[in-house]
């Protein structure tokens, strides 16, 4: 139940590249992959994306969204493209919300539930806001810069 934000080519390809597993670190020799290794699948090879992305859970992702983008969110929560023409808005929008404090403020949550072992937090808080709106910015203008779009689901 997460929404990841990122940025894509036209034809929506996930680019990605090979990379050195970490599980590699961990063998006796430094260089036998984990048979069973969740991430490279034994070959010692993992595929990562090669562009900023940022993974949220539903609710936070949405919240975040609603701050930038509320008008698509609207129209679709779960997913959406912010096109290359559009981006400059998103920009100035998130420029704006990161200099002032009302807004941001305006979207502080806090969830906590309570099960028989731990205290679970859903809830989103000032720094939180701030350093995904950040990341979200960075998203946009590596976007900007290649000529790519940015969309989540
Ligand atoms: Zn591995």
């Amino acid at each position: 139940m997460s929404i990841t934000i990122t940025s894509t080519k036209n034809n929506h390809t996930p680019t990605t590249k090979d990379v050195e597993c970490n599980c590699l670190d961990y063998s006796e020799d430094g260089k036998t992959p984990e048979m069973d290794c969740p991430f490279c699948d034994g070959t010692g090879i993992e595929q990562v994306s090669n562009r900023i992305q940022m993974n949220m859970s539903n609710g936070n992702a949405i919240t975040i969204l609603n701050m930038v983008v509320p008008k698509k969110v609207a129209q679709d929560r779960y997913y959406g493209e912010i096109s290359n023409k559009e981006i400059p808005d998103a920009i100035r929008r998130i420029m704006f919300l990161l200099n002032t404090n009302k807004d941001v403020q305006a979207n502080i949550r806090k969830d906590d539930f309570e099960t028989d072992k731990r205290m679970l937090s859903f809830g989103i808080d000032e720094e939180y806001i701030r350093d995904r709106l950040t990341t979200f910015l960075e998203i946009l203008k590596y976007a900007q810069k290649h000529n790519e779009n940015v969309y989540w689901s």
